[in-house]
């Protein structure tokens, strides 16, 4: 098929695939390329699928989830977002990457256009591309945080335009986007009604510095029968392998969605299903636990790298990505010989030459930059850091 044909595979899985050929080689790699908290699952959640198992909650649960959950998520769009969400006008997929995937197959047709401003997460051009659409990539500089401003917006906004990607934070920048930058955005939204809005909000919990996060539906009310809101389990509760995700948007598209699920995955599983009911309904203190564990992470590597010569990162707002421009490197030449051109030869030789896993900014479609994620225990980043830095020391 064309559209696969010309869809790249993830950036993100290539780095881990050739990690996990490097260490089955025997090499000693750190890798801060993986985009999932290193911490585990909480234990309560982890005997809530025990417990579904053991009560033979084994079967089918309707396309869209269980209800109880679809309730849930409700209840927790009211108590974090300021969402009044009728539980109807939800769905429950396989992760928020099914939720994103469902939404924009269940409403491209070939040659729409979907706005995704830079740096943006690996995988959104890919989808659009697989579903027919044409990226619209929005660049947004270092100056304005990486941030879309109204401006670039505007520019980007065509008749062909079905959708724009918000994701606040970000992955890669971990950029974290205030009410009045929503609100600016959402007045140039407001006089474009052909225009969708895909609210990727799965890294809300990651916010630092005492920040409150908000998301576009809650700040401008009036696009509430255009944006689709996505979260999930994956980032906030450290449950990436349990797979569910989850959205509210418009009923329409909501039952495009469940329909387009129904043919191709049915509902999510229905084990992971009551352990994401345990998370959202229970105790929410792991989530204020694993904000300050990568808050101090993010201010050891932050000013880690600020330190390394060649490297440059501003300081992230949340997430659990530093976005560090390697513009300082490039045109040298490593202790092996080979010269440095661009940030993926970056990446390749840190993955070489100093045993740590980074992923490009380029695939991010923002080069030249590396995406480090620290995603490990404090040993190791101070591992990682230190060997990039003698690292980039030793180039010439
Ligand atoms: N959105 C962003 C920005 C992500 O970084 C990820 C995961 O890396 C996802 C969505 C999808 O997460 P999941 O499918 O595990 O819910």
């Amino acid at each position: 098929n064309n559209f696969l044909a010309a869809a790249l595979p993830s950036a993100t899985y290539k780095v881990i695939d050739r990690v996990t050929a490097l260490r089955s080689a025997g090499a000693q790699i750190i890798s801060l390329s993986a985009g999932e908290p290193d911490l585990d699952t909480p234990e309560f959640v982890r005997e809530a699928g025990i417990a579904a198992i053991r009560s033979g909650h084994t079967r089918y649960t309707q396309v869209a989830g269980l209800r109880s959950l679809r309730e849930a998520i409700a209840a927790k769009f009211l108590r974090d977002n300021g969402l009044d969400v009728d539980w109807h006008n939800t769905l429950v997929s396989n992760g928020g990457k099914q939720i994103i995937f469902n939404a924009l197959a269940a409403t491209l047709n070939e040659g729409d256009e979907v706005i995704v401003p830079t740096p943006y997460w690996v995988s959104y051009p890919e989808i659009v591309q697989l579903c027919g659409g044409k990226t619209v990539a929005a660049q947004c500089s270092a100056e304005s945080g990486f941030k879309l401003t109204p401006k670039v917006l505007e520019a980007a906004i065509t008749s062909r335009t079905r959708w724009l990607i918000l994701n606040s934070p970000s992955n890669p920048s971990g950029a974290v986007y205030s009410p009045a930058e929503l609100k600016a955005l959402a007045n140039v939204l407001l006089v474009h009604p052909q225009v969708l809005v895909l609210s990727d909000d799965i890294y809300e919990h990651l916010v630092f510095d005492g920040q409150t996060f908000f998301t576009l539906a809650q700040v401008e009310p009036r696009l509430n029968e255009r944006v689709l809101t996505m979260n999930g389990v994956s980032k906030a509760y450290a449950m990436t392998g349990w797979r569910i995700g989850f959205g509210t948007g418009p009923k329409w598209l909501i039952e495009g969605m469940e329909k387009l699920q129904g043919q191709q995955t049915s509902g999510a599983c229905t084990i992971s299903q009551y352990a994401a009911l345990a998370a959202l309904t229970g105790p929410q203190d792991f989530i204020v636990q694993s904000r300050a564990v990568f808050q101090r992470r993010r201010d050891m590597v932050v000013s880690a790298i600020n330190r390394i010569p060649g490297l440059h990162c501003k300081v992230p707002q949340g997430a659990f990505y530093a976005f560090a421009s390697c513009e300082g490197l490039i045109g040298k030449t490593t202790p092996a010989g080979t010269v440095l051109y661009n940030d993926e030869d970056v990446v390749n030789a840190l993955l070489d030459e100093a045993g740590v896993a980074t992923v490009h900014g380029s695939a991010f479609g923002m080069g030249p930059y590396i995406r480090i994620a620290y995603t490990l225990d404090d040993d190791s980043l101070a591992q990682a850091c230190q060997a990039m830095h003698i690292f980039c020391h030793s180039l010439s």
